[in-house]
């Protein structure tokens, strides 16, 4: 086995560790996690930290951008997705948009440099080519991308046109991840998305004829009706295809949070211990088809940036996934759209007509928030450096913050003990590094660092297990 393979513990062993360490815990794509997020956090907030970031006109920022469209709703969807066939709904959410990004740009100054945006959804490429195009230069005369800025859309093979890959290029676009969830048939109509796997592969080649230096495919495990061998068909006709980036994702069935669930077949789901099998069946096979193993669940060629930048241990990730792009503030457009923005973090209204309503009484549609102190900017450093580069090092918070981990955390990291005896972490010296079995038990190490989940939540969190 090369140096790049992670090996996968042994299946008994590991069923029964997660069996025994199951509990509710938070994916950490942020930290504090949402729901300990203020809720009278509000539009002053919001202003305060735009006129903070408006002083500081040197410093990047990430862009992420939220389409909420589809044509059709996805029984397993748990995204913040709208069905809508009127144009005229398109066009009204643009010229929100347009409104919004005005408002932003006000208080911030225009031409801010931006190392990164991508566009979520939804389905963004459910725009036409003119709304795709309008959109896009609204925000290049808002913002001035730097010359290497990635620039990232999800899409929707189901509803590519061959005209769309060699259009985003021409704007900027440069990466590209497109859902692909189960090539399987039965599956797919389980889920109800049907995708012939013909579609998938013409906007591959599409995107690639383009010119898209990375193109990501995302895949789902836990669907109903997938079993060992059907996906292991879907896995290995993924690594014939060749994607740069792999994201495998668990699917959470929680039918009463959300409602379009209960049209999923429960009865075909696959056990925990089936579950786990899917997952542990996708990291050999991505492995051995010459992939890397990122944080939990992705997955890239050992060439790709990502990858490099896992193996230096310098991998950072946002609201927008991992990457090696993020700048220090990210301004979110859209429903629901997450920021971070001087040291705040703020969420945009999740319902279409209040995000809507907001803006059209000229005030920004924030629905809540947190203003990040000194001991939470501590912590998050260390959970996202956990999560990303597997390990806890104890001079990392030493430039930032004038300390080492250990001086700033103290008594706290005696609570890492139990893994290290559990064989989930290794200490050498003063660091701390995951080991392959702790690798599936990264959240629960970082929960051990997490002194809110030990106070009153604000709301009730959706946690997903980890597989
Ligand atoms: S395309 Fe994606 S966002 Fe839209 S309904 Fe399906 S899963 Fe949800």
């Amino acid at each position: 086995m090369n140096a790049l393979v992670a090996a996968v513990p042994d299946r008994d062993l590991l069923y029964g560790l997660l069996k025994a360490h199951a509990k509710p815990v938070p994916r950490y794509t942020s930290y504090p996690t949402v729901p300990y997020w203020d809720k009278d956090f509000g539009e002053a907030e919001y202003v305060a930290a735009l006129d903070e970031a408006g002083s500081t006109p040197e410093r990047a920022l990430s862009v992420y951008v939220h389409i909420p469209f589809c044509g059709k709703r996805c029984y397993y969807c748990g995204c913040n997705a709208m069905v809508t066939s009127r144009a005229d709904v398109v066009e009204g959410y643009l010229d929100h948009l347009e409104r919004e990004i005005e408002g932003v740009v006000d208080r911030i100054g225009t031409g801010r440099s931006v190392t990164q945006m991508h566009w979520g959804g939804g389905t963004p490429n459910f725009l036409s080519d003119r709304q795709t195009t309008r959109l896009f230069e609204m925000l290049a005369s808002a913002f001035s991308f730097t010359h290497d800025a990635e620039i990232s859309i999800e899409m929707d093979p189901r509803v590519a046109t061959p005209s769309q890959p060699p259009l985003l290029r021409r704007l900027g676009f440069n990466r590209m991840s497109m859902g692909v969830q189960d090539f399987d048939p039965k599956v797919q109509a389980a889920i109800g998305r049907i995708q012939p796997e013909s579609e998938t592969v013409s906007l591959l080649e599409n995107a690639r004829d383009a010119g898209f230096e990375s193109v990501n495919f995302d895949l789902v495990y836990g669907l109903p009706y997938q079993t060992t061998e059907s996906f292991a068909r879907t896995l290995n006709r993924v690594v014939e295809l060749s994607p740069d980036r792999i994201a495998t994702f668990s699917y959470a069935h929680l039918p009463e949070v959300r409602k379009i669930q209960r049209a999923v077949d429960a009865s075909g789901l696959p056990q925990p211990r089936e579950k786990l099998g899917l997952f542990l069946d996708t990291v050999d096979v991505l492995q051995e088809g010459g992939y890397q193993w990122i944080g939990f669940d992705h997955f890239a060629k050992p060439d790709d940036e990502l990858a490099v930048a896992a193996r230096e241990k310098r991998l950072l990730r946002n609201f927008m996934g991992y990457t090696t792009h993020a700048a220090p503030d990210q301004v979110a457009f859209g429903m629901s759209g997450i920021g971070c923005l001087a040291g705040r973090f703020v969420q945009n209204a999740s319902r279409i007509d209040q995000w809507r309503d907001a803006l059209d009484e000229n005030h920004f549609p924030v629905v809540r928030g947190h203003h990040m102190t000194r001991d939470d900017e501590i912590r998050s450093l260390v959970i996202q450096h956990l999560m990303c580069n597997l390990e806890i090092r104890d001079d990392l918070t030493e430039a930032p913050f004038g300390g080492t981990v250990d001086a700033l955390l103290g008594d706290e990291l005696d609570a890492l003990a139990p893994f290290e005896e559990e064989g989930f972490l290794v200490r050498e010296g003063r660091d701390w590094e995951v080991t392959e079995t702790g690798r599936f038990f990264m959240r629960n190490i970082a929960s051990t660092l997490d002194p809110y989940l030990r106070a009153p939540q604000r709301e009730l969190p959706v946690f997903s297990s980890s597989v």
